[in-house]
């Protein structure tokens, strides 16, 4: 497996236009890009830091997984996402060693990455995704 660098921290939000008084307006750190997954019922913001990114997550349904997140836990860091080298390669190793994923394959995320996420019982409580982007 060959994991090339943090892609992106997932911070999930119950409004990114709230939220970007701090991520922003403090922080200083410019919203690129602005985009709905809606088979995953989530609007994305992407913040360049450096080299990675800050994922802003905000609902756009009570049932979505973001909005049952935020109900469980409150606002927060939701998730990890490793920019891999070769997706596929790596799901098939994961299953080789027994390792629970949420997606089996991949699917396509924001910004037309492929991405798959790991079970968070098989990663010590850290929901992490795999990211692997054109161009790479
Ligand atoms: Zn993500």
């Amino acid at each position: 497996m060959k994991i090339l660098k943090i892609d992106h921290i997932g911070i999930a939000v119950i409004s990114i236009d709230t939220s970007a008084n701090f991520w922003s307006d403090v922080l200083g750190l410019g919203i690129t890009g602005q985009e709905t997954v809606e088979e995953q019922k989530v609007t994305t913001a992407f913040l360049p830091v450096g080299d990675s990114e800050v994922e802003l997550l905000e609902s756009t349904s009570p049932e979505g997984p973001v909005a049952k997140y935020i109900e469980k836990k409150g606002e927060g860091m939701q998730h990890i996402a490793f920019r891999v080298e070769n997706i596929d390669e790596c799901l098939l190793e994961l299953k080789e060693k027994g390792i629970k994923l949420i997606d089996q394959v991949p699917r396509i995320g924001a910004g037309g990455a492929r991405i798959a996420f790991l079970h968070p019982k098989a990663t010590h409580g850290v929901l992490v995704e795999l990211c692997e982007r054109e161009g790479d």
